[in-house]
């Protein structure tokens, strides 16, 4: 299978539009890479493809990814999307695929995903017809296509603010996903309120991880004047005690496992921060946009 990380920050991007932190005018003065809204694509034979989320950046992402992009006329060989949770930065992007026209994609999630995101306002009017939405009950797995297969994971979080930030059951969710012709998987997990044994278990069964890695620390949106603390947000730091990144140092096997969904606010965004050093000792690495994997 081929993963390709679209987009590999928070909600925002890196730089964001209103944010002059020191992060932010790195990247616009070109000494750190640009990154959009969080996203992956993936396929089995590079030919049909699937969307892990698909955010406000979407446009701009297929233009930079020619697999995506249309083989003739109008079309797409976008079959459908998974949807890891309901925010904004995951699900607006139908907004943007509005021309879609006729061609119906195939959109997957708990039944609380599809039932907040269908009922949004601003973005439900161009995720309803003609796409259909099928309900992957969590802890099961469907068939995708011929080779891939995707499993629901459930991990912690809450919904979206818009939503009421609530923490059920179902609100988020992460995805293994399986190719059945060479048996290699990948876990797509860019947002999710504590480590469970779920997740654990996931992780260890899968050659690629991408985590949540929204936040370094509960309070480091303080540095930029938003009074918000990460975990009332919904993401577990990936520093201190008991962040994910202590939690997911013990796992046993030694995939290849990726920070995703990066916050403009976290350290590890400089290389040369204390928090980069201890994330790449713990052998991880920082997912960036255009990472392209063949598993
Ligand atoms: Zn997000
Ligand atoms: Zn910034």
């Amino acid at each position: 299978m081929i993963v390709r990380v679209l987009g590999s920050a928070a909600g925002g991007g890196v730089p964001q539009w209103n944010c002059a932190c020191a992060h932010c005018d790195a990247a616009r003065a070109g000494r750190a890479p640009r990154r959009s809204s969080s996203g992956f694509a993936i396929s089995g034979d590079g030919d049909r493809w699937w969307l892990v989320n698909v955010s406000p950046d979407i446009a701009q992402q297929i233009e930079a990814f020619p697999p995506l992009q249309p083989r003739s006329g109008r079309g797409t060989p976008i079959a459908g999307m998974l949807l890891t949770d309901a925010n904004v930065d995951h699900v607006g992007g139908f907004a943007v695929l509005r021309q879609a026209g006729d061609h119906a994609f195939t959109v997957y999630s708990s039944d609380v995903i599809r039932e907040i995101a269908l009922t949004q306002p601003a973005y439900a009017p161009f995720a309803r017809e003609p796409h259909t939405w099928q309900t992957i009950p969590l802890d099961e797995s469907v068939a995708l296509d011929a080779r891939l297969e995707a499993r629901a994971v459930p991990v912690e979080g809450l919904t979206p603010g818009y939503a009421g930030r609530q923490a059920i059951a179902g609100a988020v969710v992460a995805y293994h996903v399986r190719d059945r012709e060479t048996g290699t998987s990948a876990l797509f997990a860019p947002v999710f309120a504590d480590v469970t044994p779920a997740l654990v278990a996931a992780a260890e069964d899968a050659d690629v991880a991408f985590f949540d890695g929204s936040f370094w620390s509960d309070e480091e949106l303080g540095d930029v004047g938003v009074e918000k603390a990460a975990r009332s947000l919904g993401h577990l730091p990936v520093g201190g005690e008991d962040g994910s990144l202590a939690a997911f140092g013990r796992l046993q096997r030694r995939s290849e496992r990726y920070f995703a969904h990066v916050n403009n606010t976290n350290p590890l965004l400089d290389a040369t921060s204390a928090p980069a050093h201890a994330m790449v000792d713990a052998g991880f690495a920082l997912a960036e946009d255009g990472l392209e994997l063949h598993l």
